[in-house]
């Protein structure tokens, strides 16, 4: 698992006090991530899953049915 900084701001959080992880929409990777996890027993931070801060988490479950990719490649306002 990566270290909680946003995939939006970069921001080095503490994701007990504010933001989380969340989960987005499965993508190739992710389903390949998931099968090594099953059958070889890999760790690591999955690729369908980001941290977002307290200021960016509440928009970014909005926004779950999209892939990271599309999530992350908004232009941010
Ligand atoms: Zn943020």
């Amino acid at each position: 698992m990566r270290p909680p900084i946003c995939e939006v701001c970069n921001k080095d959080f503490n994701p007990s006090k504010e933001g989380g992880l969340l989960y987005f929409k499965e993508t190739p990777e992710g389903r390949e991530f998931e099968k090594r996890v099953k059958e070889e027993g890999i760790v690591g931070h999955p690729p369908d899953a980001g941290w977002f801060c307290g200021e960016h988490y509440n928009e970014a479950e909005k926004l779950v049915h999209l892939t990271l990719g599309e999530v992350i490649e908004k232009p941010q306002s």
